[in-house]
């Protein structure tokens, strides 16, 4: 009797290798110096708006890299086949799925390759000229990962149809060049994460509310930032200086422990919550284009409070409706939007935390680069159960019970365009 299961798991598996292999032949492209000169051809084709600079160049980049490369899956893929035929004999067949996947990417390769009229469009998705619907997405390869590839860092978002490999090597976001902001960056973690973002090749800018240069200890050395003063409350004045950010970092919040005043209410919705999301809807109006769409992103630093309490009532609910009203916009972000979940670390505003604030930034950026979009470092090992949980069932009671306004988004940020040109 066959059984079917073990077929099935060995066919997806066939697959999961030969898309492994394309992504590893892709790196190897990149590091080895005679494969990168039959890859450059693949860099060399498209303008930014991904239409081919030549027909002969689209041709002969599908020569000298898509075909190689699927032919390299092929004779991966025909290993495992043969690997299966002695090892699990009634089963091998399974391993053939593999080999029959790559065979259609080799076909339409040679198609490409040949010039065969809408053989591109059919089968090139990723390299098709138009506008982005989307962000890019988390765990498959859309257009606007793929982009980044060829015009953000070529040295990063290499894989070709699942992420795995790139979130593996800390390839699926790179952060060399970006212009970060972060705000609440007079405090303890904020100057960490400067100092993180910063050694990680992103160009950092401190926003803070006190009146003061923040400076980074690098190392025994010390680097001055550049630092812009900002009032809770003033989001706007901040909107110039959020168009030429690729990622805003909202970090800035406060905890009124024990007090439960009705100032100590006002207080902590104004800064945990209202500020932290009228900064978030200004920055969803800088993103405009295709290139702002691939590249911008918001990471809001909701807490652990989210789920586990954090001995502090007005924190935890300043924090939570914060964080509720972070997964009801990011329905229809315009942009990558990441929320950072963490746990009590030592800081002035908690001296008594438990975990560095320095592994805590480090971590952070770590998981940023691995396209983590719920960014969790915390010791606790509930809140690793639980937020994911929570997350995913307010996310899909939000998509039930109400509308999209992808489209509201759009149109405002085209109008503040105009505003801002006519200005
Ligand atoms: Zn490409
Ligand atoms: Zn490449």
């Amino acid at each position: 009797m066959v059984n079917y299961w073990i077929i099935g798991v060995l066919a997806i598996a066939s697959v999961f290798w030969a898309e492994i292999v394309r992504d590893f032949y892709h790196v190897a492209s990149h590091y080895w110096p005679p494969l990168y000169k039959l890859h450059a051809w693949h860099h060399r084709v498209f303008r930014p708006n991904l239409t081919p600079v030549s027909d002969t160049i689209y041709k002969q980049a599908h020569w000298r890299h898509d075909v190689p490369e699927a032919a390299t899956m092929m004779v991966f893929g025909l290993l495992l086949w043969a690997a299966a035929y002695f090892s699990i004999p009634s089963y091998h067949w399974g391993a053939a799925a593999g080999c029959v996947y790559t065979l259609s990417f080799l076909l339409s390769a040679i198609a490409r390759g040949c010039g065969i009229k809408g053989a591109d469009e059919l089968t090139d998705i990723t390299h098709q000229p138009g506008e982005f619907l989307t962000p890019p997405a988390n765990w498959f390869v859309n257009k606007p990962y793929h982009w980044r590839h060829h015009f953000d860092n070529q040295n990063a978002y290499y894989c070709g149809t699942f992420t795995l490999i790139d979130k593996l090597m800390g390839t699926a976001l790179s952060l060399k060049g970006k212009t970060v902001a972060v705000t609440g960056a007079s405090g303890t973690l904020g100057r960490l994460l400067l100092k993180h973002l910063h050694k990680a090749g992103a160009k950092v800018i401190a926003l803070t509310s006190k009146n003061e240069q923040v400076t980074l200890n690098l190392d025994g050395e010390s680097l001055f930032v550049k630092t812009v003063t900002w009032q809770v409350g003033e989001e706007a004045d901040l909107a110039e200086l959020l168009e030429k950010v690729d990622i805003l970092l909202v970090n800035h919040g406060i905890n009124v422990h024990g007090d439960r005043s009705g100032e100590a209410i006002a207080k902590s919705y104004e800064i945990n919550t209202f500020s932290a999301w009228r900064l978030m809807e200004i920055f969803f109006l800088t993103v405009r284009n295709n290139e702002n769409i691939a590249t911008k992103e918001v990471w809001v630093n909701t807490s652990e409070a989210e789920v586990i309490p954090a001995v502090s009532p007005l924190y935890e609910l300043s924090k939570r409706a914060l964080g509720d009203l972070v997964t009801l916009r990011r329905l229809d972000a315009p942009c990558i939007v990441r929320k950072l979940i963490l746990g009590p670390f030592k800081s002035n505003l908690n001296p008594i935390g438990i975990m560095s604030p320095d592994w805590v930034a480090k971590q952070i950026v770590k998981q940023a680069k691995a396209d983590n979009r719920n960014i969790i470092v915390t010791i606790n090992p509930l809140t690793f159960i639980l937020f994911p949980l929570k997350e995913f069932c307010v996310s899909l009671y939000f998509q039930i019970f109400s509308r999209k306004a992808v489209l509201e988004i759009k149109e405002v940020a085209e109008k503040s365009s105009v505003e801002a040109k006519i200005n």
